[in-house]
């Protein structure tokens, strides 16, 4: 689960260079702009991740003109992503330890984006617990696993702002479900008529076997289709193995993506070298996307060729302990204002 406020260590504090009232502050892989002298290094406190909506309190005021929402920001050239308070901003008792979640105690919660009618749906029922739900975790917080697995052999690819649907065959019955929910079949339901326009139904019955692929649905009507798509589309990320209860390693994935003849997201690279640095990591994010090469792509989401799992994962609910995260491209979120 994500944390999006949390007792986190000051790593580090760097100057800025002709800027005197602030200084760069290092907090787990994130970097921020704090006032200069707020903090020392390793000092603790209480660091809110972007997309944290702040409740209404008198130590939140000057966040009213943003929505009360943490978005990315640059100043003075610098980006800074998140905001790190004091911890004297914690309810009495709360038990100060470094990387415990105070999302609840501070009332915090996550910015969404309003839903557009054509997702919306009518609920079948709940997704189908025999599916993972598709998720990726934000390299900023995976040290310890870079670390770890550098120097795997990873693919990247682009990670594409759209929405969520798995389809899947499940003993014979074609399902369609939206990130959350599996979904009746309505005309007005984007995932539903794409699903019929991509004729999926009958290219997953064609393989006589339980399976799910997910994707991201992008087009007119989705998150402002920022990479000005005609109509909707899906570009697809994983292929499930029901029966085994296992993603289809990438070479899998690609070779049965071609047989369906279903389009993939796009591939950046199938042979990057994990690095460990979350720097160089979000360096690699920064680019234009190759569905349209003059906009800024959402980022990149990364996974070893050979499927793993993880318990440092795991342990923290992430991803059902998949080993696969994204890096957001910072310019990307100056932009749209994440
Ligand atoms: P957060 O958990 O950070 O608040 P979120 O859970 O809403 O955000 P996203 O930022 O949308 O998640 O990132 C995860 C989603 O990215 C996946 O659920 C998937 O739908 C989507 N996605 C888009 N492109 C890709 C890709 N190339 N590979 C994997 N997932 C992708
Ligand atoms: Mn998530």
């Amino acid at each position: 689960m994500r944390k999006l406020a949390s007792i986190q260590r000051i790593k580090a504090l760097e100057p800025i260079e002709n800027a005197d009232a602030i200084e760069i502050a290092r907090v787990l892989g994130w970097q921020l702009i704090v006032k200069k002298g707020e903090f020392l290094p390793g000092d603790l406190a209480v660091y809110c991740e972007i997309d944290s909506l702040m409740p209404e309190k008198p130590e939140f005021e000057f966040l009213k003109p943003r929505g009360m929402r943490i978005r990315t920001i640059r100043l003075r050239g610098q980006i800074s992503q998140g905001i790190c308070f004091p911890l004297s901003i914690l309810p009495d008792g709360f038990a100060v330890e470094e990387d415990s979640d105070c999302t609840e105690a501070l009332g915090v919660t996550l910015y969404e984006p309003p839903m557009p009618a054509c997702l919306a749906g009518i609920a079948k029922g709940k997704f189908p617990s025999f599916i993972p739900k598709t998720d990726e975790t934000r390299v900023q917080v995976l040290q310890k696993l870079l670390d770890k697995y550098k120097g795997e052999k990873c693919y990247v690819t682009e990670k594409l702002d759209g929405s969520s649907t798995t389809y899947f065959i499940h003993k014979g019955e074609f399902g369609v479900c939206s990130r959350n929910l599996e979904l009746l079949e309505t005309e007005e339901n984007s995932y539903w008529s794409v699903a019929r326009q991509m004729d999926i139904e009958n290219k997953l019955r064609s393989l006589n076997k339980d399976l799910a692929i997910q994707g991201e649905l992008i087009g007119e009507g989705i998150q402002d289709n920022k990479l000005k798509i005609r109509g909707q589309t899906i570009r697809f990320f994983n292929a499930f193995d029901i029966g085994r209860f296992e993603y289809l390693p990438f070479q899998q994935f690609t070779d049965t993506m071609e047989q369906l003849q279903l389009p993939t997201v796009p591939i950046v690279s199938t042979d990057y070298e994990l690095e460990n640095e979350v720097d160089a990591i979000i360096r690699m994010a920064t680019i234009k996307s190759k569905v349209r090469p003059e906009v800024w792509a959402e980022g990149v989401v990364i996974r070893p060729l050979s499927e793993k799992l993880d318990l440092l994962l795991s342990n923290e609910n992430f991803n059902n302990g998949r080993v696969s995260f994204k890096a957001i491209n910072p310019e990307f979120l100056l932009k749209y204002g994440g």
